[in-house]
């Protein structure tokens, strides 16, 4: 059996190679994205592996099932990228990683809280310019702020080291956890949660539910000068409504690891080239913004874990006893 890699990396192919290998699959690594052009480049693999960037529409899936593809196994937690109902009628099987580290996504949040909020971005830059000046720079305690996570899941949840900072916790789901509960969160509305937090992460998936969940009016609900964190997906906020909350100074800080135009971006160097997208160049003209390039798995043990649990997913479709399927 064939597995064709669509937008695989170099730490893609390391991780796979280095994961215990399953018997008689061959596993062929693309460095292109998957769109309906390099569909095609798939024929003949009764498997493809994607990633979040790469295009699931029903066209594209349409040209997998027609060489041959029988099995899609998402290396990625995230599934709102593919058209289930298509690969539903062309008897595609889906299959994703449902958790491979919800710390690594979890840490990477709080990492880009403690950089916008300490301003170490600005700081490493002073210093290697020999500015050792601290004007600008002062940030606030963590101990004793609101944080409100929207999305207590496995990753909502790991946010639980900001108990450990000694934050108060507020959360939004519409299943609450038990678990975030002894942790002491207060499950709330979503208008209460963004009036009364200092901080708001977002860790929910992208439904029709959460799309834009975070725009003009829910940003105008927040506190002046509070921070919001994406590591979610990028489509969960109104890109230009947070480009106005920061002009107008009402959003303090933004950290996100994830942009809504990021398929046509991010996971490559173009350092080079202009940057076409005017929106996320306004962006990075902020000095109290952060942007990562989804960046939030990219540990070592998550990506051993997405290596471990995509060939498992494989084998045992491939035995008729599937696991983590995904169904529309
Ligand atoms: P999960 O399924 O364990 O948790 C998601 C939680 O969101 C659930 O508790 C669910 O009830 C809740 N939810 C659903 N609809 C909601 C709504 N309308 N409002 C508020 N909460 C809602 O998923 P997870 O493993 O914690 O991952 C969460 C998301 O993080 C994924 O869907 C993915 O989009 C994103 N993610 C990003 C990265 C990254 O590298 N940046 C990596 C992994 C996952």
């Amino acid at each position: 059996m064939r597995a064709l890699f669509f937008s695989s990396q170099t730490y893609d192919q390391e991780s796979f190679r280095a994961a215990p290998a399953m018997e008689g699959l061959s596993l062929n690594f693309q460095a292109a994205r998957l769109t309906e052009a390099t569909a095609t480049l798939a024929a003949g693999h009764e498997v493809v592996c994607a990633f979040i960037n790469d295009e699931l529409s029903a066209p594209v899936l349409e040209r997998l099932a027609a060489g041959g593809t029988r099995l899609i196994a998402l290396r990625s937690a995230g599934y709102n990228h593919i058209d289930l109902k298509a690969a539903q009628r062309l008897g595609l099987s889906v299959v994703r990683v449902p958790a491979y580290s919800p710390h690594a996504v979890a840490e990477h949040a709080v990492a880009l809280i403690l950089a916008l909020n300490r301003r170490l971005h600005r700081a490493y830059n002073r210093t290697r310019e020999g500015d050792f000046s601290l004007h600008g720079l002062t940030g606030f305690d963590l101990y004793g702020k609101t944080v409100g996570v929207i999305g207590t899941g496995q990753i909502g949840l790991a946010a639980r080291i900001m108990a450990g900072f000694g934050c108060q916790l507020l959360a939004y789901d519409p299943f609450p956890s038990p678990q975030m509960q002894a942790l002491g969160a207060r499950y709330l509305p979503l208008p209460e949660l963004l009036a009364q937090a200092h901080i708001v992460s977002l860790h929910c998936p992208l439904t029709e539910q959460t799309h834009h969940l975070i725009n003009q009016q829910s940003l105008a609900l927040m506190q002046r000068g509070s921070m919001l964190i994406n590591t979610g997906r990028g489509a969960l906020v109104d890109t230009p409504a947070l480009s106005d909350a920061l002009k107008s100074g009402h959003l303090g800080y933004l950290g996100l690891d994830v942009y809504e135009e990021e398929a046509q971006l991010f996971f490559e160097d173009r350092s080079d080239q202009p940057l076409q997208d005017d929106v996320l160049a306004r962006l990075l003209t902020y000095p109290n913004v952060i942007i990562t390039a989804h960046q939030a798995f990219l540990t070592r043990e998550a990506l051993a874990a997405i290596a471990e649990t995509t060939l498992e997913n494989i084998a045992r479709w491939a035995v008729g006893n599937p696991q983590n399927l995904v169904e529309g």
